[in-house]
This record gives C-alpha cells, structure tokens and sequence, in this order.
C-alpha cells in the first residue's frame, strides 16, 4: 500500500468508529453552546473570540483523550507487536497523528458550519475575516493540534496512558493558570498554549496587533509540540529493549536526532526572535526615573511627566526637526532627525539618543561628518540608548536617520498596544523620533513632518497640526511642538466632529464605523450639553483652549488623559443593549450614561484626584455618578434619572445589606484570603458606585437642596485642581460630619 492510500485508509477506518465520531460531535456541540452562552465587551469578542478560546479549553481536554484512546488500543489489545512486525512503526504512528489531526480538521470546519454565520449575523457590519480566522483556525484547531501532538509524543515516550493523560491535565491547566496570574506574573505570551493571550478585540479597527501575537503563540508552540512527538518517536520501544536503548537504536537512522535538534533550534529562534515586545527591564526597578502612572481608581489613567533627574546640563539642544514616514505595507517607521546643539564644556561629549528597541540608528553624522553610533544594551521602559560623542566645538549638528519595526513594552503587559498595520498606527512617545535627555533652550522649537497613509486620519496627543500636500497617496502632515521634545499619535479610518463646549474647542474623533451609533445616540449633542453643564457648575477643565477626545480600540480597555487629549475605549461609545453580560458597573457599561460618566471623570479623577481611605467609600466614583445623575435628571428629567440611578443605588444598597458578610463579618475571617478578597472587591464596588452617590443625596438634603451642594463640589473643584481631595476636605467644606452621611459602615468589615 503506497503512503497517501494508507493514510486515507486509517482516516476512513476513523471515520468509522463510533467512539471517535462521538468525540468529534460532542466538541462541536461544545463550540456551539459556547458561541451562544459567551459574553464580552466587543460583538467581536462576545461571539467570536470568547467562544472559541473556552471550545479550545475543552477540545484540547476531548482530543487529549481521543488520542489516548487511539494509541493505547493496540497496546491494551497486545496486538501492536503483530501490527508492527509488518508495517513500519514510525509510519504507522505517523500516519495515526496525521488522521487524528485531520479528524481535527474536519470538526473545526463542521463547527464553522454554525460559527460562522452565527459570527456574521451577531458581529453585523463589524465582522472581521482574519478576526475569524485567527480565532477559529489559529487558537481552537492551533489547540487541538498542538494536543494531538503533545499527547501522542508523551503516550509514545512513557507507554503509559495514565502518565501521559495527568501531563496532559497539568499542561492545561498551567495554560488557564497563565492566564489567571497574567497581571501579577506577566508570563510570557509564547506559553498561553491552549487559549493565547488575545483579549478584548475591536468591533471598530484591525486586530493585527492581536493577530500577530496569536500567529507568533503558534509558530512558538508548534515546533515545541513537535519536539515532544519526535522525542516520542525516537523512543519507541524496540522489542525486548527499554527506553534508553531503543532511543539508541533508533537513533542509528539519521532523521530523529536531526529532526529533533531541528526543532528545537526552531522553538528557540521563535522565542529569541519574538519581534512583538522588547526586553525592558520591569518597571517598578525604576520608578521615580520613568513617567509617574496615576491610576485615578476610576479606569482612567493620567499621565504626569517627572522632572527628568538624568538631565545632561552640559549640553544644550538649540532646535531639532524630523522627517518621518509611516510605511504601513512594510509595518515600519523611518525617520531623518536633526538636532542642533551648542556644547557648554568646551570639552568632547557624549550625546544620549533613546530609541523604542525595535529601531536601530542606521546612519549618524556630526557636522556632516558620519559617525558611529553605539547602542547600550540595557533597554528600559520601552526604550535603548544609543551614544554619539560629540566635538569639543560650541555648535553642533547632528543628524540620524534612524527606522525599524515597533516593539512594545513587555515590562507593563503583554498586550500589543502599540505598532503600525494597514488599518491602524499607534506611535507611542518613545517611536516618533529619538528623544534626548539633554537640557534645551526655553524656546525650543520641534519642527516635523509625517507622511502617513491617506485614508489614515491620524490625532496627534491634541496638537494642532497642518495638512501639507498628498503625494502618491500619502498626505505629509507637520506641526510645530514648543514644549516638548516628542509627539505621540493614533492613526485609524476616524471621523472627526468639531464642537464648542464649556469655552474650549472639541474635537471628537470616533472610529468610522461608529458613525450610525453616534448619530442614534445623538452623542454630539450630548456631550456638548454635559460639558456645558458641568462647566458652568463646577467650574472650567483646564486645558489650553481645545480638546480632543479620541476613541481607542478595546484592547486599551479603558482609557487616559494626556495633553490635550482626552481618549476612551470604544465600549464606552456602544449604545445600550447591545452585548450580553452589561454590568452595573458605569466604567464597564456602554450608551450614554457612560459617555457621561467618562466626560465627569474629567473634573473628578483627572483634574483632580479624589483619595480614598480605609473608613469611609469616598473616591472619584462616587462624586461622578452623583454628577451623572444630576445632568441626566437636567437633560431629560427626573423619572428617567431617578429609574437608571436612585433606584439602581437603592437596589444595590439593599443588596450590600443583606449580603451574608455584611451580616456576619466574622465569617469572612474564616474564608480563603483570595475568596475573602473577591468578597470584599464586590462589597467594595457596591460602595464606591452606589453607596457613596447615596451618601452624596443625603449630603444635598443636609445642605438645603442639591444647588447648595454643587457650590461646594464647585469650590472643592476649583480650590484643588491637580491636587488630592479628601473624604474630610469633603465633610469640612460642606460642614457636614461623618456621623449624617453615614448610611453604611465600612469598618464593619
Ligand atoms: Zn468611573
């Protein structure tokens, strides 16, 4: 029998058993049941991605245990040394994994029977082929493979099912627990075997980003898995010989030691050559040095730059200017940079260049004459140093034309955020030009260019910029930067809407495919009349004359404020009823009340920063729903506000008292400090989200009325602008005590 005919005749035969048709169906009822009972926070993620990451979860376990029952047959019926005294063993195994991998196959494409058009019904207008694909193919068909692989290669190395079937166990598991410490831990995205790391994927933009570390998890994976079936197949036991022999006299044939040091070498140049995240050494080794990170408690982060304490005081940088080009086929970022500095010393120096890692300093020259420059091997905080001495002379020029592929920062997490792709492009600070920690002249003038795609519409961290020309289908935009030494942008199919709110000019810049909902929502004219309002009641925001506020992709799952910049993920712009799984939480909801919510953390929690403490529920949470509140009662009246906000506080204040914990706090002295805290967060949320906007009425009741109380969040507000506000800055301005607030303890916890 030639090879390809008897592959087909063990796929047949397969086919055939019950036994092995049952598997297949049960884990196509398993991707079935998943894409109708996941939730998600994305259409993209709910009914794509989600559902196929828990069937990998259970077809890897449901594959696991079909080879096993495959390779353990001949053995349990002594009938494997009759079946290979006449065939060749390693064509026999061979062509066993290859059909179990094609039974594989051909369950994938039955369960893309029903997953695919449920993708496009559900997903609509925001169904992403390669989304699919990467999901379906890459990571549910990437896991049974990869199980096949791994199983057969340990059932063949220890002749024992149950040896392989308990590593098999375990190696799932370890792949759920990476996923469970992710956020402590950070592991490596290389080792999420089963699942990979990929979360929160976009309705609005590409998810390359996404893609690629899915694509790299597999390329990683895959020679890995393929190393431990070799090792298997080169330790079939030869007849009368145990383990170690026959790994020897296998090994006479030239293939299994070659091809399993081919693998290997394969596994290892994968995980060296990983382009994706640098090598930045973690973060909180340098904290101080680095950009201080505020979590405000409220999802949103805000960004304050740190004097930086390595300023180089003896050179001066008079003027810089750079030409860059975003090549988005090529995914790569090239740029010429020109710095004019004047040397204070008198004496040779050594001028400091960072780069994102990805980059590397492809030519350099010092007054017009090149010059070598050194990169530092240490890369930190998303950046390398790279080093150019500097003459004696007063005045200098250097110039570096400098390029590469971004990488991102592996020290924080490991999600991509950052990079360059057809549909989308995300320059961080540190990939625009290199930036220098040399002091610089007051006056400083950054002049740039960027030539960008033209159906990209890029938004420059809120600096205005101007529309040069368009020359063969890239536009060249420049601006002018007087404060800063380097600019940040997302690019991305946008839409912008220019309005007057609240004295400042807004740009709202919201992704393309938003448009209908932004319309159905009336969102302008929303967030125009909430700005005005909390304007005129609490005072100004404090941005120089305009502001943007930018929609990101969901992988940001959240959002920040930096320079002029105000920027959300785009669950916060979903209309309501959209997505199975909504919680109370307004920082997870989506619809107008969450616009809202998000533009009153612009007063509460990013100008000013609300301190919590261990007695009391205060925290920016609490005056941001009371605040949403009081514009939705002004906007469209009292019923409306009392139903999505008193009586959800209400509910949720019911539910806090009659929480078995809050009943019986000695009892969660007795649970698991990790139960103890899930416990404790979910009190803690209800706290913060409804029991303190509740404590905020009875506050207005205390005062006279709510316009009393306003003056003196008013005050509150203006009085401490990028300042801390306390619970009892709270209490002492509007002269009310703890004791007439107090409608839940938190000490009884
Ligand atoms: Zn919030």
């Amino acid at each position: 029998m030639n090879p390809l005919s008897a592959f087909s005749h063990e796929v047949r035969r397969m086919l055939r058993e019950r036994l092995t048709v049952l598997f297949m169906a049960v884990t196509v009822a398993i991707t079935v049941w998943f894409c109708l009972n996941s939730s998600g926070t994305t259409a993209v993620d709910a009914y794509i991605l989600i559902p196929s990451k828990y069937s990998a979860f259970l077809g890897a376990l449901l594959f696991t245990l079909l080879t096993l029952v495959q390779f353990h047959r001949d053995y349990r019926n002594n009938t494997d040394n009759i079946i290979l005294s006449y065939t060749n063993p390693i064509f026999y195994h061979l062509r066993r994994t290859l059909s179990l991998i094609g039974m594989a196959a051909i369950t994938t494409l039955l369960s893309s029977v029903f997953t695919l058009p449920y993708a496009l019904i559900k997903t609509g207008a925001y169904f992403q082929a390669d989304t699919f694909f990467a999901s379906w193919y890459l990571i549910f068909f990437g896991a049974l493979t990869l199980s096949i692989l791994l199983t057969s290669g340990f059932y063949m190395l220890f002749k024992r099912v149950e040896a392989a079937f308990i590593i098999m166990i375990g190696l799932i598991i370890l792949s759920g627990l990476l996923d469970y410490h992710r956020y402590d831990l950070n592991p490596s995205y290389l080792l999420f075997w089963v699942q990979t790391n990929a979360e929160d994927f976009s309705d609005l933009v590409s998810n390359q980003f996404q893609i690629d570390t899915i694509q790299w998890n597999r390329l990683f994976c895959f020679p890995v898995a393929l190393g431990v079936w070799i090792f298997g197949l080169s330790s079939i036991r030869r007849y009368g010989h145990g383990f170690l022999s026959s790994f020897i006299e296998n090994s006479r044939q030239i293939w299994p030691p070659v091809s399993l040091v081919l693998t290997i070498t394969l596994a290892g140049i994968c995980w060296s050559a990983e382009p994706i995240f640098d090598n930045s050494i973690p973060m909180d080794l340098y904290v101080g040095k680095t950009e201080e990170v505020q979590d405000s408690g409220t999802g949103l982060f805000t960004f304050s730059f740190g004097d930086d304490e390595d300023e180089n005081t003896e050179l001066l940088l008079t003027d810089k200017k750079a030409d860059v080009t975003i090549d988005t086929d090529n995914r790569t970022l090239t740029g010429e940079a020109v710095y004019s500095i004047e040397n204070l010393t008198g004496e040779k120096q050594t001028l400091s260049l960072a780069l994102n890692p990805g980059y590397t300093i492809k030519k350099a020259k010092v007054n017009g004459q090149e010059v070598k420059a050194i990169r530092d091997g240490v890369e930190q905080n998303n950046e390398a140093t790279w080093y150019i001495d500097i003459p004696a002379d007063k005045l200098t020029t250097v110039e570096v034309t400098y390029g590469g592929h971004i990488e991102n920062n592996r020290s924080l997490s490991q999600t991509p955020w950052s990079g360059i792709c057809r549909e989308y492009v995300r320059i961080p600070r540190t990939c625009f030009s290199p930036s220098t920690n040399i002091s610089a002249v007051e006056d400083l003038a950054f002049t740039w260019s960027l030539r960008l795609d033209e159906q990209l519409v890029p938004e420059f961290s809120g600096s205005l910029v101007e529309k040069l020309d368009t020359i063969n289908g890239k536009v060249r935009w420049s601006g002018t930067e007087n404060d800063r030494r380097n600019i940040s942008l997302t690019a991305a199919d946008y839409h912008t809407k220019t309005f007057e709110a609240g004295g400042l000019t807004i740009d709202f810049i919201y992704f393309a495919k938003h448009e209908n909902e932004m319309a159905n929502m009336d969102a302008i004219k929303v967030m125009k009349a909430a700005i005005d309002y909390f304007t005129e009641v609490y005072g100004p925001l404090v941005y120089r004359d305009h502001l943007a506020m930018l929609e990101l992709p969901a992988t940001f799952s959240g959002g920040y404020a930096a320079g002029n910049t105000s920027a959300m993920d785009e669950t916060h712009f979903a209309a309501a009823g959209f997505l199975p799984g909504e919680t109370d939480n307004p920082d997870n909801g989506s619809g107008i009340d969450t616009i809202i919510h998000e533009i009153a953390h612009q007063w509460w929690g990013l100008a000013t920063f609300l301190k919590t403490d261990d007695h009391s529920y205060w925290s920016a949470e609490g005056v941001t729903c009371y605040s949403t509140y009081r514009f939705l009662e002004h906007y469209y009246g009292q019923a409306y506000a009392k139903e999505r906000f008193i009586d959800v506080w209400q509910r949720n204040w019911q539910t806090y008292e009659n929480a078995f914990y809050v009943q019986h706090p000695d009892y969660l002295a007795k649970l698991s400090k990790s139960d103890a805290s899930n416990v404790m967060r979910n009190l803690q949320s209800i706290g913060l989200y409804n029991i303190m906007p509740l404590q905020i009425l009875q506050a207005e009741t205390a005062l006279g009325g709510s316009e009393a109380l306003m003056k003196k969040l008013s005050e509150l507000y203006q009085n401490n602008l990028f300042g801390f506000i306390t619970y009892e800055d709270f209490l002492s301005t509007t002269g009310l005590t703890e004791e007439v607030l107090n409608i839940a303890q938190k000490d009884n916890l």
